[in-house]
Parts: C-alpha cells; structure tokens; sequence
C-alpha cells in the first residue's frame, strides 16, 4: 500500500525516519495540521523526538524498530535520502509511503539520478560513471579539466568528491580503495542556485527560485528570489515542475542548481525532502516547504506558495551559536531557529535565521558586517 487512496484525517500519524532538523520542522508542520508524529533516530532526545508524539530511539537500519515505527504509523517519511529503500519496501504492506521508495533508489544515486534528469531533456554537467582508476582517466581525456569525481553514493556537503585540476591529484588514488563514482565536467557557474516543488501525486507547485552561498561546502546563505531574468525562473520552474510530473512526487523535493553567466541552468542534484536552502520560507512564504511536504504526503491539496516577503537566510553553526545568543537584544527583526542540539561542534547546522526585507543583498551585507560569519572565509 504505497499511496494513500483516501486523504490523510488530523489525528492520524506520520513517522518521520531521521529526528535532525528536518525533521522537528516537518513534524511542527504535522502538529499544526493536528497530525500525530513518531520517529525513528538512533539519539534519545533529537531535534524531532523533542516535539513529536513519540521517538523510537534505534538505528535507521534496524529493521525491526522500522516496523515498530510502520505499525504505530499511517504514513511514512523520511528527512534525508540515505535510507535503506529496500527496509522501506519492506514494511510498506503496513504503511502508506506516499513518496515511494523509486524516488529514494533515484536521489540516493548519482549514476540514477543523472540518467533520470537527462531523460527529460534537462542539463546536467557532462558526466561518465567509473569504477576504477584507468576507467577515471579515460573519462578524464573525454571530459577535460578541470572535473569534479563524486562517490555514486552517500557523499553530501562536498564529502566524497575530489576535484581534479591536474594530473598531479590523482597520484594519491589507487584501485584497491577506488569506490564506484561519477566524473563531471566542471560547470563555469555564475552562482548557485536552487528549487523546491511539491506535489501530492498529482498537483504539484513550485516556490521561488534561491541564490545560495556555499563556504566551505556547507551551505550558509541563500537569498530570496534569486536575482535572475524572468527566462532564467521560467526555465528553472519548468524543469522543477517536469521532475516533479517525472516521480509523481508527494511531498517536497529540492533541485539544487548551476546558474551560468548567460542565464542558462544546469541541474547539479536533487534531494527528496524539504531542504536547507528552504528554511526562509517558513517566514517568507504563504505555504512553507514543511508544509507542503506534509500536505503533500497526506494527500491534501496544494496551493500555490506566494512569495510575501523578500528574505535572506543564513546558517548557525556550531562556532557561530554563543555569538548569535549574545546579540539578541542588537537584532529582534532576527527569526532565530534554533534546533534544540545538545552539542555545539564545529560546523554542525545548530540553527538558522532568517531576516526579511525588501533588498536581499543589503541584509546580506548586514550579516555579514556582524562578523559572527568571518570565520566563513
Ligand atoms: P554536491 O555534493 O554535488 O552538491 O557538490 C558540492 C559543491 O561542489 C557544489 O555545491 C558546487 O559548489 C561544487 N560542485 C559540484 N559539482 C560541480 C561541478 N560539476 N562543477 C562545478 N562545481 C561543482
């Protein structure tokens, strides 16, 4: 029972596989529509466990404390792409999985995930999948460089990849430690940028096209539309929407992309789930990504999101925490996240916040006058 053949009735359960920060934000969306909500993380006491119904504390692979969480459930999601799609299968005789689990086996691999973004006639940098060294510099004499070498599977922020300028970084690669992977041609990007869309099956909507600021690999702002010709939103909306038709999407999914210099878009990769880059719709937007995850999953109606606000959002880290708690008083028009994490480690997302206003590039240049960021070099 995959999908859902009646809509979703408050008072039911959604369990959330994965208790980080995407998750509590799903389930404080759930909560408000009057959705009960249990999830699995191996953490007592995680971001999501803090504000949903119950937490079954076990590691996402235990097969059995994911059909506990099917059996206490009437649907099943999940907060990042690394789950076990065949666990899932499993267990979806007892619970709908609105979202399917061909999305996770697509998003969850990069040779996949390319050959379905390709097959609906939309850019991706030019690619080759190998699986040894000789198969790299094969590809590497097609392809040129500079390229970019990704693990097939499980890399995320820029784990996993190395990019290759010269000859010289591949001496340190050997055959007996070479995972399958993906060699990309490097996109000359002008900025990156990104999408959400959401669908329940059969409706799907987009939100406003993102610029986003990487440092370091970690995603810390995105600014909120993304100042970009109409040709370029069009462009991105109709992929967005194409992607969305191409997995009968439930639920949010984000499209991380490459904006060139001419206004012309390149898909990077996809994340089945609400994302980082997403967050400032919670204040911006009149339907926030949580939101219309949720909707979507529970088989309601989706409208489309409005933009009510330009905004700006910008990642907490762990080393950035005690400096934002320390101006509070300086800065009330702040909307602090914070995602209830025991332990402030370096470069861990401990929360976000989103400003807004009417000149996205202004707010940016006020945050970063702060300094809290200057760590960002
Ligand atoms: P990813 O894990 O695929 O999102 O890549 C992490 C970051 O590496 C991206 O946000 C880009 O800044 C950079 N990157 C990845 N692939 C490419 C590429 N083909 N060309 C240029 N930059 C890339």
């Amino acid at each position: 029972m995959p999908h859902l053949t009646e809509p979703l009735e408050p008072g039911a359960t959604i369990g959330i596989v994965g208790g980080g920060q995407l998750g509590r934000m799903m389930a404080l969306s759930a909560k408000y529509r009057g959705f009960r909500v249990g999830v699995l993380d191996p953490t007592a006491d995680c971001p999501t466990g803090q504000v949903a119904d119950f937490q079954i504390t076990a590691d996402y692979d235990d097969r059995a404390a994911l059909a506990d969480l099917a059996a206490r459930s009437d649907v099943l999601t999940y907060e990042f792409e690394n789950v076990d799609a065949e666990a899932l299968d499993e267990v979806s005789g007892a619970v709908a999985i609105p979202q399917g689990t061909d999305l996770l086996r697509v998003t969850q691999d990069r040779v996949r995930e390319k050959t379905f973004i390709n097959s609906h006639g939309i850019e991706t940098a030019t690619w080759q999948s190998v699986s040894s060294v000789s198969e790299l510099r094969t590809a590497l004499a097609k392809i040129g460089l500079p390229a970019v070498v990704k693990t097939t599977r499980g890399g995320y922020d820029g784990h996993g990849q190395l990019v290759v300028r010269s000859e010289e970084d591949l001496a340190g690669l050997d055959d007996s430690d070479f995972p399958p992977s993906i060699v990309e041609g490097f996109v000359d990007f002008a900025y990156e940028a990104s999408i959400l869309v959401s669908g329940n099956g059969s409706e799907f909507v987009t939100f406003p096209i993102v610029r986003n600021v990487h440092k370091n690999n970690i995603l810390h702002l995105s600014l909120a539309p993304a100042q970009v010709s109409d040709e370029t939103a069009r462009t991105a909306t109709h992929l967005a929407l194409q992607l969305a038709e191409g997995f009968a999407l439930a639920g949010t999914l984000a499209i991380e992309l490459f904006v060139r210099a001419d206004g012309s878009v390149v898909v990077n990769e996809l994340a089945p789930r609400p994302h980082n880059s997403g967050h400032y719709t919670i204040e911006a937007c009149s339907m926030d990504q949580f939101d219309a995850h949720i909707r979507g999953i529970a088989g309601w109606p989706l409208p489309q999101p409005q933009l009510l606000s330009s905004a700006v959002m910008v990642n907490v880290l762990g080393q950035h925490v005690e400096a934002v708690r320390a101006t509070r008083a300086l800065h009330p028009e702040w909307s602090v996240h914070d995602y209830g994490k025991a332990a402030a480690k370096r470069n861990r997302k401990m929360g976000h916040i989103t400003v807004l206003g009417p000149d996205p590039e202004k707010i940016a240049a006020e945050l970063e006058a702060t300094g809290i960021w200057s760590d960002l070099a």
